[in-house]
């Protein structure tokens, strides 16, 4: 008698399928019938910003970004792509962690002169994210666990990602480990897409990644997968990886910056920073913020808002007496520190996926990775000078010796 041994779940090959370019509205309009509120990718001033999509026209058809330390632009693609762009301004954290938010109000009871707090408890938006990069998709993962958020796989976001085959001049993903394909992430997100432009005709080839993925999937035109598409989308996306442009030092930079507390360095960045924080708001991760409370001029309405904050904000630091942090080379490697180092300590994992944001919203182009190359260079350096020191001092004992 034999007997059937089920497919290990590790080797089970995820659904597949394609679609057309021409599917994508169906996509959002099952997406809207679900319930779901469409959020994606869009062009506005100048710049490809996130924003709620009416139609499957909202999409940046047919534009690109070009990015360097420093500077951002829009390009034409003749190719037609729709993610034919890298990171934007934007990301997701905008939907999952507002840049400013209501925690509570209260007013004042006529009677007894005691303030009645009021919660807040506006409904929750039930967004549906298009075209989330897998640096992104890492940095959601990252987000969650640092604002203490459970996944929920039913609730949160529906998310639709789309494997990087155009990644930028600032990105780095690669070497952070987070892209730029997502296709072996299943669970992190619902729909995984890979745009193949110009062979024979514009489409996507699907992954599926939930079992809501799957009821969305069925209620949008598809096709079977044609032989060697998969091969060809996987290539595709492993290019990507040949192409991206910038790299991370290849070293443990936990350990790096931990060694680099006193570093030159610093004082070298610090003349440049303007510690505006433009880095820490454009960081899918960055998640640090402030509150605040406000009252009405009769003083019977009160109001607690939070809103984001950033650590190159000298008040940031502010505790009795005065700021810990109070120059610029303080709060840079503060910064630094955190997102490549201590993060690990306190969240199991980098701060950064690579994105590039940083780099080029930096007003005066200042680039993670070669801050991190420089200091990598520095205890190099310093290393180099023990071991030779090291090696003079025992062939001194050894002379000495004899
Ligand atoms: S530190 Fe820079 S590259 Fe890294 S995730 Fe934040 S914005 Fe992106
Ligand atoms: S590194 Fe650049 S973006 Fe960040 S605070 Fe300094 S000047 Fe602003």
């Amino acid at each position: 008698m034999s007997t059937v041994v089920p497919e290990p779940a590790a080797q089970r090959q995820p659904r597949r399928a394609v679609i057309t370019a021409d599917a994508l509205q169906d996509l959002i309009t099952a997406l809207r019938t679900a319930g779901l509120r469409p959020v994606g990718p869009t062009v506005r001033d100048g710049a490809i910003v996130l924003d709620e999509l009416g139609s499957a026209a909202d999409l940046p058809h047919g534009r690109g970004s070009a990015t360097a330390p420093g500077a951002y632009r829009l390009v034409e693609r003749e190719d037609g792509a729709v993610f034919g762009h890298s990171a934007g301004p934007q990301s997701w954290k905008q939907f999952l962690h507002p840049a400013r938010r209501l925690l509570f109000s209260a007013d004042r009871d006529p009677a007894t002169g005691d303030f009645i707090p009021e919660p807040e408890d506006s409904e929750p938006v039930h967004y549906a994210f298009i075209g989330v990069r897998p640096c992104d998709l890492a940095a959601v993962k990252i987000l969650n666990r640092a604002l203490r958020r459970a996944p929920d796989a039913d609730r949160g976001p529906f998310i639709v990602a789309v494997e990087c085959t155009e990644p930028g001049a600032t990105c780095f993903c690669a070497s952070a480990g987070t892209g730029p394909g997502c296709a072996d992430r299943s669970g992190e997100f619902d729909l995984a897409l890979v745009e193949l432009v110009g062979e024979p005709a514009h489409r996507f080839l699907v992954t599926v990644g939930s079992e809501r993925g799957d009821a969305i999937l069925d209620a949008v035109p598809h096709g079977p997968v044609p032989d060697g598409l998969v091969q060809r989308a996987r290539a595709a996306v492993a290019a990507a990886a040949g192409r991206m442009g910038r790299t991370l030092p290849a070293t443990d930079l936990r350990v790096l910056l931990a060694r680099s507390a006193d570093a030159e360095r610093w004082d070298d960045v610090a003349a440049r920073c303007l510690t505006c924080g433009n880095c820490t708001m454009v960081c899918p991760t960055c998640f640090c913020t402030s509150v605040e409370d406000t009252t009405d001029l009769s003083g019977d309405h009160a109001e607690r808002w939070e809103s984001w904050d950033s650590c190159f904000d000298i008040d940031y630091s502010y505790i009795h007496g005065g700021s810990v942090r109070t120059s610029a080379k303080s709060r840079y490697r503060q910064w630094l520190t955190h997102k490549f180092g201590t993060w690990h300590d306190q969240f199991g994992t980098s701060g950064c996926v690579g994105c590039g944001r940083c780099i080029a919203w930096c007003p005066v182009g200042i680039d993670v990775t070669e801050e991190l190359a420089a200091l990598n260079d520095g205890i190099d350096r310093i290393d180099r000078i023990d071991r030779i020191g090291g090696a003079e001092q025992s062939l001194e004992e050894t002379r000495g010796s004899r």
